[in-house]
């Protein structure tokens, strides 16, 4: 039996260890540091940092990390070992403040999009003392940000941390307008749910697609998907069971709040979900929980795919990331509240997201990028590529109320007047009914469900963040100057719905007259990443970045070719890999099987069987036919591959795999998966999608 509060953090160097190990005076000094995300004096930070080292070296560990997140999307660590040599010959263990602060990691292999270019290689990587230290594999990890020298962000984690401090400082400013004193901070919280398949571990070693990609690249459809939709919330398998229970487990030791799990709706797939917390904590604790994923997959023998798309035909994998905002004295800023002017200040939230989500369609768009989610989105099981939002029947009678001056409950014919209403409370579950949306009000908090599973949820939080930031500055530049406060109040929120209702869509964003009608309005269709990624640096985009020193120019710039490359190099591994497989082991397969009907043939027509009327003739033509197309498609694919070389420039080649390497990759899949239909099973040189979904028991 698990003692859960015992195990709880037992890895983590919280506030409890720290209360427990630290001198006061430190303790409180470190403290103050954390709320207010200020970084520690040298002096300090030895003093931490060797109460940390023997905390450490009491639990196993040897080696410190500072441990990051670079534009790879995985983290990155560096281990060194706490070893210091002593006079006598020997050894003893050492860890300075200075390393806990700072280290020096080599920055040049690392994507820097054109960065490098200009700036040095070296880089330097900051401990975020906001989030805990950590023990992993023996190894104390230091959440850490990653910059070059001349101050460029390298990683995830430092833009993120930028964007909270500008929504704190605007978000504080609208709250000391309704006459908030209290409030020292404002946060943005997280709670990611995650998707995942597992497989058995040996039949995932069996396809290359697999091994390279994280996706399967051929496929026939097994008899049975999930059209009996009888995996969503079923029983859990006892060998599913025994891996989440020690996932779990993992996840609290190391102070991650584990949550809810569940079978999703394809076979094999599943759902993690946390507890939320503070979002840079959060998007620590989400790139942990997909490493563990992997890691525990791998002890029961099994494989956790976090790719968004693994397998045709049924559901792909996504994280859905609730975002709310909330004061350091406890109050959710989208959770209506129980007095006037707590709606009103609600209903002013509310506007800003709505506005933002409106104003930056394109920059959210951007934050889901990635050429596995391109499989999803547009596709008819994820939201669609277009951005819009839900807000449901309730909040939605308010709003049309406010607009035109009427009142909601349409009892007496008075007129909606904010600050002066009680709103009614809105139930989550009668909220929540429309899955289909991007991005939907769920009671008191929002949930953007375009993320792929495997994407860090720093940029869409980075992008969140920063858009409800500008909106809010706005809304506080004109109230602040206004004399008559309710009065400039109910003009803007009436002014922003009218203006911006056009983003919120309470239908099923699956439909075709969806699409015809989000045109209609104007939004934005950005069904691909190279057709989103443009918009990032636009001029919009840049003026919004730059205004509040989220991105530099020359930053938003590198991702944006980082972004492009990444697509490119996703495509190239791709088609490569469909190319090898089908030289190298489909077609012989599919040779060889015919080789076996026409010997039957040949066998009969010697005992003076009059083939002509056999049906193997038949297998054998088809089979015939389906082996030229098969190298015919594979070396348009070679021939497509070896176009890239004559497109100049980053977009254009992004452009033109998305157009013509993808869909020569599509001719291959289709021929390949026909063959897979008709070769019997001792020829098929991979598992099929029968057995990678429904092999687990
Ligand atoms: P569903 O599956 O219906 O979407 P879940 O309960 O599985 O809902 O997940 C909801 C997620 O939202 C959880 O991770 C939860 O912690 C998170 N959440 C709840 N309140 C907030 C909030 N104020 N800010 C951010 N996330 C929140
Ligand atoms: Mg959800």
């Amino acid at each position: 039996m698990v003692n859960v509060p015992e195990i709880f953090g037992s890895m983590v160097f919280d506030e409890q260890a720290m209360k427990e190990r630290l001198p006061k005076a430190t303790y409180k000094l470190m403290k103050k540091s954390i709320a207010q995300g200020k970084p520690l004096d040298r002096e300090v930070a030895n003093v931490v940092a060797n109460a940390m080292k023997d905390w450490a070296i009491e639990r196993g560990v040897t080696h410190f990390t500072h441990w990051f997140q670079p534009m790879t999307g995985v983290t990155a660590e560096k281990h060194d070992s706490f070893i210091s040599p002593s006079e006598d010959g020997r050894v003893i263990m050492e860890f300075s403040g200075k390393e806990l602060i700072q280290g020096e990691p080599d920055a040049s292999s690392f994507p820097s999009g054109g960065l490098r270019a200009t700036f040095e290689a070296r880089g330097y990587t900051a401990w975020d003392p906001t989030s805990y230290a950590f023990i992993k594999e023996d190894t104390l990890c230091i959440p850490t940000a990653f910059c070059s020298y001349s101050g460029e962000a390298l990683d995830k984690k430092t833009p993120l941390l930028r964007s909270m401090e500008v929504i704190n400082t605007q978000a504080l400013r609208i709250l000391r307008l309704f006459g908030d004193t209290d409030t020292t901070r404002v946060n943005t919280t997280v709670g990611p749910e995650q998707e995942y398949f597992l497989i058995d571990e040996e039949l995932y070693k069996q396809r290359k697609d697999l091994i390279y990609c994280g996706r399967t690249l051929f496929g026939a459809k097994p008899p049975k998907g999930q059209e009996m939709e009888d995996h969503y919330f079923g029983t859990i398998k006892p060998r599913v069971k025994a891996f989440m229970k020690d996932l779990n487990e993992e996840l609290w030791k190391l102070g991650i709040l584990a949550k809810t799990e569940h079978n999703e709706v394809a076979p094999a797939q599943h759902e993690l979900a946390p507890i939320f917390t503070t979002t840079n904590i959060a998007a620590d604790h989400n790139q942990l929980t997909m490493e563990m994923l992997k890691k525990v997959a791998q002890k029961h023998g099994m494989t956790c795919l976090l790719h968004e798309k693994p397998f045709a035909g049924v559901n792909g994998s996504g994280k859905h990331n609730n975002w709310s905002i909330s004061t350091d004295t406890g109050i959710n800023l989208l959770e209506p509240g129980e007095s006037p002017k707590e709606n009103a200040q609600f209903l002013l939230f509310l506007a800003a997201v709505i506005k933002a989500v409106d104003d930056y369609q394109d920059l959210l768009r951007v934050s889901v990028v990635g050429a596995g989610n391109d499989h999803r989105l547009g596709a008819n099981e994820a939201p669609p590529a277009i951005v819009s939002m839900f807000v449901g029947d309730e909040l939605q009678a308010i709003l049309d109320s406010i607009e035109k001056g009427t009142d909601f409950e349409q009892k007496d014919k008075e007129e909606m007047e904010i600050g002066v209403h009680v709103l009614p409370h809105f139930f989550k579950d009668t909220t929540d009914r429309n899955r289909t949306s991007p991005f939907a009000f769920t009671g008191n908090k929002f949930e953007f469900r375009m993320l792929g599973s495997t994407v860090s949820v720093s940029g869409p939080n980075i992008v969140l963040n920063t858009i409800v930031a500008e909106v809010l500055d706005q809304f506080a530049d004109e109230l602040e100057k206004a004399t008559d406060f309710n009065a400039a109040l109910n003009a803007l929120i009436k002014r922003t719905i009218v203006n911006h209702k056009r983003i919120i869509f309470n239908g099923d964003g699956y439909s075709e007259e969806w699409t015809k009608e989000a045109e209609k309005r104007g939004l934005l269709n950005l069904r691909t990443t190279p057709d989103a990624l443009p918009y990032f640096i636009s001029e919009k985009s840049i003026k919004l970045f730059t205004k509040h020193n989220i991105f530099t120019e020359v930053e938003l710039n590198s991702r944006y070719e980082i972004l492009l490359e990444n697509y490119c190099k996703t495509l190239n591994i791709e088609a490569l890999t469909m190319i090898e497989m089908a030289r190298r082991s489909i077609l012989p397969a599919v040779i060889e099987y015919t080789k076996n009907i026409t010997d039957t043939l040949t066998a009969k027509q010697s005992i003076g069987i009059d083939i002509s009327k056999c049906k193997e003739k038949e297998v054998v033509e088809e089979l015939s036919y389906i082996t030229s197309m098969i190298i015919e498609n594979t070396e348009k694919l070679e021939n497509a591959l070896i176009g890239v070389k004559d497109i100049e420039g980053i977009q254009n080649e992004a452009n033109y795999y998305k157009d013509t390497v993808i869909a020569a990759m599509n001719e291959l899949r289709v021929v390949a998966d026909r063959a897979e239909v008709i070769v019997g099973d001792e020829y098929w040189p991979y598992p099929r999608y029968g057995e990678l979904l429904f092999s687990i028991l």
